[in-house]
């Protein structure tokens, strides 16, 4: 593969340098977003911790089955970015419905819930 030369030039250079900078500016104000919990409301209704909240998914397109890890439950989901764990004991654990995390990201918490006994966890 060969690749040709950009176009050097002023305006060229203003170019790429504006898109630069818009993206360092779009990095800083998501990370802002972040920090602030701007969509508190829609995470907490989603089950979600901040960082998979604010993360951007992509996932094949294709039903796909995944059991949930604490209960066992068949979960269909409508693509291959499947969550770990199904709404109740997301909800029961207060744990992150996509990552199996603590939902308020504190590793230090009080108390973890366990799987069920006949959870079969490959
Ligand atoms: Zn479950
Ligand atoms: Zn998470």
């Amino acid at each position: 593969m060969e690749q040709k030369p950009q176009l050097m030039n002023v305006s060229s250079m203003i170019g790429a340098t504006e898109r630069a900078q818009q993206r360092v500016q779009a990095w800083i104000d998501h990370a802002t977003k972040v920090q602030a919990d701007a969509g508190k409301s829609e995470r907490l209704a989603r089950l979600e911790c901040k960082a998979c909240f604010y993360a951007s998914r992509i996932g094949g397109a294709a039903m796909t089955y995944r059991p949930c890890m604490c209960c066992g439950s068949r979960e269909l989901y409508s693509s291959t970015a499947t969550d770990v764990l199904c709404a109740p004991c997301a909800t029961a654990g207060d744990l992150c419905k996509r990552c199996g995390g603590d939902r308020e990201i504190r590793a230090q918490r009080k108390g973890w819930p366990a799987a069920y006994s006949e959870t079969p966890n490959a």
